[in-house]
């Protein structure tokens, strides 16, 4: 059968009358970033901040009237609201659904009512909110992708918990999840109350990540608005409180995606994570350039995979040169965090979904990370900016 053009879609979605104006949804421009591709169909559809999720039927019959045309195979539809001036939420009331017309995966957890909790006038910004019942939210990035983000942002976080902080991670790449394989959690989130949804618990931490809700064949082709309202709604719709600490696993780069997580989220510090490799240094001073840009502190650098260790005789390679990202930090005025070596366990123990950090705790790939989870809750319980100095003559 021939794939639905993007032609197609917008003809059906005209059909789709919006009661408030009475106009179709796209005469009334409310359809955003749509995506046509092989049948797969997302779009965005705006409303006011003000009827936020009483705008659900209209999403549902947007995507009722795609899903029905010939050639769609799976259509992805997300209610983003608009902000309005100052006295409105600062944080855009997000609710958002699935809606297959194969019927394959109809995700209910998926389809929760956004709240809008924690939202106060005086504000100066909406990097200035946190989550309610969250001390403390940091985000691990990377300039480029396989640089072992995920893997030391998982380790970190259990690294940290052992240290006895409550703490939760939030898998925040949409496009790429990792946290559902490096931890092997194949359930769906639940939820009492249809909105709010209750974390997954693994090795005493709390987790969250998109690839829980949605079917590893549905098709990450969720743009800008999608994508940051799903990440709101992770953050705000899901029961983390009480926590000491949120890792935040970021999506790798430095694109627009990354750089309005740093401008939205509170964060504490951003630790970056680079290989030694000259290129990949260069990706972590952009990384480091995108959160001093946004003015989030940067916690520091931490070398991965930076020295191999032999299995078979313990000796020491330097495979991809040794002390940049070390350089480099002393270069750019930022911590050293750590260096955490190229072993085949961690490799093998993330593949497992059993971090090396409960898998191995005694071993000095476990303890490279504890190191880091250390000089990491040193941190963040300092006060961000350091007391001026009182020098006594
Ligand atoms: P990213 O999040 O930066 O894309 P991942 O954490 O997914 O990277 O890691 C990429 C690959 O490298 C994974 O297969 C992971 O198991 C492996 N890996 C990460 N860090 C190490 C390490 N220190 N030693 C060995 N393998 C590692």
């Amino acid at each position: 059968m021939a794939k639905a053009t993007r032609e197609d879609v917008l003809t059906a979605l005209g059909r789709v009358i919006d009661p408030e104006s009475g106009k179709s949804v796209v005469d009334a421009q409310m359809v955003q970033g749509l995506v046509v591709k092989d049948g797969n169909v997302g779009f965005a559809l705006e409303v006011s901040g003000a009827r936020g999720p009483q705008a659900e039927p209209l999403r549902k019959a947007a995507a009722d009237s795609v899903a029905a045309l010939p050639g769609v195979l799976s259509v992805t539809a997300v209610l983003t609201a608009h902000q309005q001036g100052p006295q409105t939420s600062t944080r855009p009331q997000t609710q958002q659904g699935h809606s297959h017309n194969h019927g394959a995966h109809n995700h209910g957890a998926h389809n929760h009512t956004s709240h809008n909790r924690g939202a106060k006038p005086h504000q100066p910004s909406p990097s200035a909110q946190g989550i309610p019942g969250v001390a403390a939210i940091i985000a691990v990035a990377s300039g480029k992708g396989g640089v072992g983000k995920s893997t030391v942002a998982v380790n970190l976080a259990l690294g940290l918990a052992k240290l006895g902080l409550k703490t939760g991670l939030l898998d925040a790449d949409i496009y790429g999840p990792s946290v559902p394989r490096l931890l092997h959690i194949t359930e769906k989130p639940q939820s009492d109350d249809g909105k709010i949804l209750k974390p997954i618990e693994r090795h005493g931490i709390k987790t969250m990540s998109i690839g829980f809700l949605v079917g590893e064949d549905t098709p990450m082709i969720w743009r800008g608005p999608m994508v940051q309202s799903a990440l709101t709604q992770m953050m705000n719709d899901v029961a983390w409180a009480p926590l000491d600490v949120l890792v935040l696993d970021m999506p790798p780069g430095t694109g627009d995606a990354q750089l309005t997580i740093a401008q939205r989220v509170p964060l504490k510090g951003a630790i970056i994570v680079s290989t030694p490799q000259d290129i990949a240094l260069i990706d972590a001073r952009k990384g480091l350039a995108m959160f001093r840009k946004t003015h989030v502190p940067i916690l520091g650098i931490v070398e991965n995979m930076s020295v191999f260790v032999c299995p078979d005789c313990g000796s020491e390679h330097h495979i991809f040169g040794h002390g940049g990202a070390r350089e480099t930090a002393a270069e750019l005025d930022a911590p050293f965090l750590g260096e955490i070596p190229l072993v085949r366990a961690i490799r093998e123990t993330s593949d497992a979904g059993t971090p090396i950090v409960v898998s191995a705790p005694d071993s000095r790939e476990a303890e490279a990370f504890l190191a880091l989870a250390r000089e990491v809750a040193q941190k963040i319980a300092a006060p961000t900016r350091a007391a001026p100095k009182i020098i006594l003559e």
